[in-house]
């Protein structure tokens, strides 16, 4: 299927590695002309020339970080007029509620309720001026169904979700749609990270907390980043344009509930 996006501009966040990068990959596979970001620039640059070779797209690498307001300066002037967003950053580090202090909420509210609202403050109403636009939140499955110990991120993505649901209703007049997308577990460095520590905590091998976290999914496995971009990369097409303000699991069955 042609997505219908060849040419459009795209801005994918925190997109040097994971599923950031899984995006900006299905994105630039379609033709879009891609501007990502991360902090790191080692690897943001081999992301970047990885994915003009495997796609011929223009890619354009921005080092910075996406939530600081002069960050978010540099990122847009690389790019002043996206027609598709991808908001994401890294998430909150994982606690209990009793020792995260108030500064370390404002700091998960900046990175992951704040940075996404002020992107698309400064770009949704040019994308409705240009009658396109499609803004893709990367939230989580904690939004759903909260996630011990991943208490700031349960509560600034989920922040996030009401803060834009009447605008992704009112943009939608104008062809522009904003929708999040929840990942269950998908197969990243962040996902890696934390089943180290699992690992080390509980002084057991990596392969079993693997076994037990692929155990509790029921399609037995991890998502992968490619399988990610592809249905943000379909939410961005010229099909999606009567989906918004919807919320999107992909978590292999993860989230019991009916509806
Ligand atoms: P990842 O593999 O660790 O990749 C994170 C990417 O974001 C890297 O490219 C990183 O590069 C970049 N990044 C992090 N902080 C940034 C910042 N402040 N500014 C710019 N770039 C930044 O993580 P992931 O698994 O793809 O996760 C992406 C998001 O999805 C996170 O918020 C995570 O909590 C959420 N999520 C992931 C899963 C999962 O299973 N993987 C499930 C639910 C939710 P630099 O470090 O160089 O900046």
């Amino acid at each position: 299927m042609d997505l219908g996006i060849k040419g459009k501009k795209a801005i994918v966040c925190a997109a040097s590695k994971g599923l950031g990068k899984g995006c900006a990959a299905a994105l630039a596979r379609e033709g879009a002309e891609v501007t990502i970001c991360a902090r790191g620039a080692e690897a943001l640059n081999a992301t970047a020339s990885e994915l003009r070779k495997s796609s011929g797209a223009k890619v354009t690498a921005v080092v910075c970080d996406v939530t600081t307001e002069q960050g978010r300066k540099e990122l847009l002037a690389a790019c002043p007029n996206p027609d598709i967003l991808i908001n994401n950053a890294g998430g909150p580090p994982p606690g209990d509620f009793k020792d995260f202090a108030l500064d370390d909420w404002r700091k998960a509210l900046e990175g992951n309720m704040l940075t996404p609202i002020a992107l698309i403050r400064a770009t949704v109403y040019g994308m409705m001026e240009r009658g396109f636009g499609r803004i893709v939140n990367i939230t989580s499955a904690s939004i759903k169904q909260p996630i011990a110990a991943l208490e700031l991120s349960n509560g600034a993505r989920l922040g996030l979700t009401g803060a834009v649901a009447v605008l992704a209703r009112k943009a939608s007049r104008n062809n522009v749609t904003i929708n999040g997308i929840l990942p269950g577990p998908f197969d990243t460095d962040r996902l890696r990270g934390t089943s180290e520590k699992m690992a080390q905590a509980r002084q057991v091998p990596l392969s079993v907390i693997d076994a037990e976290r692929k155990g509790a999914v029921p399609a037995g496995r991890y998502g992968t980043a490619e399988e990610f971009g592809s249905v943000v990369a379909f939410l961005c097409s010229t099909h999606a344009g009567f989906i918004t303000g919807q919320n999107v699991l992909i978590d292999g069955g993860g989230y019991l509930g009916s509806l």
